[in-house]
Order: structure tokens, then C-alpha cells, then sequence
């Protein structure tokens, strides 16, 4: 059985004809920069979104990057990032000279939550970057609250959640990355909205961001060769953009199908005592970018991936070591200890295989080899 993290041969089939015509169709016009379907798609996704504004670029890095720089920090202004996700997040905070103010997360959602926002603002707290990580959205609502009361800008980082929904008390309903001043997501192509190369993108329902965001992306000019500020080169490319288009299409019944996977794997795992399957937060719904167990005692997580490995069925540890002890991020402000939770987590967690394509039969096959494993 061949069996793999993600099947991106195995999705790109189901649309073969319509990607093939549609990238030969730009390849023919030339238009490879900048062509009209860039800006259909930023419309398209605008709608689906509900959100005012999608301004494209060229990876999640760079959207999270542009999204800090149109928000006119200072150096040294300080930016609370959890330390559990991946590094783009906080890489970012860093280049630009900024301080990222590393955070526990829940141990339950994986996420940054209002209180632990909160204990890490002072007063040079400028912005949150809360990631909806593995496919959930963060508890927004109260973190939107907590970010108000302080001032302090949000930058979503929906790079794995987009398409996610989640419902505030008064029953409204947003989508994940339009909820704060900005949101960025990823268009890797293993991301649950995943181009055949590298795109990103910003939303916004901020006009003044929207302009701001537009010119940084366009090396920081709104009317050609009339640079006002110092900004950066990132476009998505008009072949990643029709492909996108097509794929937006099929995005919710995509997450349908990774979910009816979750679910198999809950139903078959879900009574085990030393595994803990993915929690789902009531106010949110979950596209799961990653489907991630934790073992209840760390010795067992490695002898698991070996044992499934074994078995040629892949997992994959994300993320094997929090962000404040990567040497890049070492400070003498955190060390090891400083979040608890968080470097437990890094020793518990073990994602399976999770995508569009997964048929019962190798569900199956997935759930045997993990329930054969002796501990
Ligand atoms: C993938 C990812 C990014 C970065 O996206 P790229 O397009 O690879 O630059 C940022 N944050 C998170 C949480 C991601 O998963």
C-alpha cells in the first residue's frame, strides 16, 4: 500500500483536465505576472472568505512579514507568538528587528489562548500573532477582547485553517484569518489549499491596511516608480493563481474529506488509554491540516513512528522543538522548563497521514498498524 503524509498526484487526477487547460491557457497569453486571474482569484477568495480585502503574495512567510511591516512598528517593539507552531510565525517577528515574546499554549487545542496572551503583555506589546494551528481556529473572541482592551493589533496566522469557521457568542460566524486587523495564510502545496508551487496571502477588512499592504508587496509604491516607503517583491504568479481558483472550488468538500478520515481515526483510536485523540473546540470548526495524537508517556511517541515506518505508513512529529529553544530564538529571557506544556508537547505529539484521497481500505491498514503497536 503506498501510502503517503499528503496525495497531491492522487487529487490533482480529480482535476487534471481542468488544471491542464487552465495553466496552458496562461502559458499561451503570456501573462505569467500580474495576469487578470490573479486578481479573479483574490476576488473569488474574497467572497468565500467574506472577507473586504485578499492581497496575494508570494508564500505564508512573506504575507506574515508584509502584515507586520504595514503595521509601523518600532524596533524593538515587542510581538507575543506561541512557541508551539512553525517558525515562520516568530521568524519573522525577528527579522524585522522586532522582539518576538515567545508563549505557552492549551495543551488541549494546541493554541494560544486569551489568558496566556494577556500574562505576556507589557507595555511595549504592539501585536498577537495567534495561529490557528493543525486546522482549529484559536478562541478568538476573547483574545480579540484582550487584544482591544491593550491595543494591540491581531495578525492571524490561518496558514493551516483556512476555510475553518468559528461562531462568537452572539452566534456570528467568521472565517479563520478574517478576524483580527490581518490575516495571512499559505498556499504550500500541502497546505488544505495548496497551489503547485509557492503563494501566499493577506485579508483584511482595514481599507488604510489594504493600501499599505498592496504598496509593501509591490517594492512599497502605489503609482509605478513612486516608492513612499521601503517594501518587498511578492506576487503570487498567475499559473499558481488559476490553479488555486480551481481548487477553491472543491476546498469545503475537501475538508469534508479530511474530516470523514478524523473521524475513522477517532472512532479507532479514540478508546485507547495511552493515546489522546484531537480535541474540537465547540466554537470552531476543524479542517484538519494535520491530524495529531498525543501518547499519554513521550517513550512511546518515537517507538510509534519507527513501528509505523516499519509498516511504510508515515508520520511525522510537528513540531519536534519549541520555538524558544531553536538556537535561532535562544535568549536569556526563556530556556528550558520556561513552558512546560509546550516542550511536552513537542515530545507527545505524532501526526498520520491526513488528506483528500484517504480510502477506507488504507485507513484501515493506518489504524491496524497503530493499534499492532506493543508498548
Ligand atoms: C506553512 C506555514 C507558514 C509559512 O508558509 P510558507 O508558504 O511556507 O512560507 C507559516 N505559518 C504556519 C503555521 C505554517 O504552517
Amino acid at each position: 500500500m503506498n501510502l503517503q503524509m499528503v496525495d497531491l498526484r492522487g487529487q490533482y487526477q480529480h482535476i487534471k483536465e481542468e488544471i491542464d487547460t487552465a495553466v496552458l491557457q496562461v502559458i499561451d497569453s503570456t501573462a505569467f505576472i500580474n495576469g487578470p486571474q490573479v486578481k479573479q482569484f483574490s476576488d473569488n477568495l474574497e467572497q468565500y472568505l467574506g472577507v473586504k480585502h485578499v492581497i496575494p503574495c508570494a508564500n505564508g512567510t512573506d504575507a506574515l512579514q508584509i502584515a507586520l511591516m504595514a503595521l509601523g512598528l518600532q524596533p524593538g517593539d515587542e510581538v507575543i507568538v506561541p512557541c508551539f507552531t512553525y517558525v515562520a510565525t516568530a521568524e519573522v517577528i525577528a527579522l524585522l528587528q522586532l522582539k518576538p515574546v515567545m508563549t505557552e499554549v492549551d495543551p488541549v487545542t494546541f493554541n494560544l489562548t486569551a489568558e496566556l496572551f494577556e500574562k505576556a503583555i507589557t507595555p511595549r506589546t504592539k501585536a498577537v500573532v495567534p495561529v490557528h494551528l493543525f486546522g482549529q481556529c484559536a478562541d478568538m473572541e476573547p483574545i480579540l477582547a484582550v487584544a482591544r482592551k491593550h491595543n494591540i493589533f491581531v495578525i492571524e496566522d490561518t496558514a493551516q485553517a483556512i476555510g475553518a469557521d468559528y461562531t462568537f457568542s452572539d452566534g456570528t460566524v467568521k472565517k479563520a484569518g478574517t478576524m483580527g486587523d490581518i490575516g495571512c495564510t499559505s498556499f504550500f502545496p500541502s497546505k488544505n489549499l495548496g497551489c503547485y508551487g509557492d503563494g501566499g496571502a493577506l485579508f483584511t477588512n482595514d481599507s488604510d491596511l489594504f493600501q499599505k499592504i498592496k504598496m509593501i508587496a509591490n517594492h512599497g509604491q502605489a503609482v509605478k516608480y513612486h516608492h513612499e516607503v521601503v517594501g518587498v517583491n511578492s506576487r503570487l504568479d498567475t499559473i499558481q493563481a488559476v490553479i488555486l481558483d480551481i481548487k477553491l472550488k472543491h476546498l469545503d468538500s475537501y475538508a469534508r474529506a479530511r474530516n470523514t478520515a478524523a473521524a475513522y481515526y477517532d472512532k479507532a483510536l479514540g478508546q485507547l488509554d495511552w493515546i489522546s485523540i484531537p480535541a474540537r473546540q465547540h466554537n470552531s470548526t476543524h479542517v484538519f491540516h494535520q491530524y495529531t495524537l498525543r501518547l499519554t508517556d513521550p517513550a512511546d511517541r518515537d517507538k510509534l513512528k519507527a513501528h509505523l515506518e516499519a509498516q511504510k505508513v508515515p508520520a511525522m512529529v510537528y513540531y519536534p522543538i519549541a520555538l524558544h529553544l531553536q538556537q535561532a530564538f535562544k535568549t536569556k529571557a526563556f530556556g528550558p522548563g520556561d513552558f512546560p506544556v509546550s516542550e511536552m508537547l513537542c515530545s507527545q505529539v505524532i501526526s498520520l497521514p491526513i488528506h483528500t484521497e484517504l480510502t477506507d481500505e488504507q485507513l484501515d491498514f493506518i489504524v491496524n498498524a497503530v493499534l499492532s503497536f506493543k508498548r
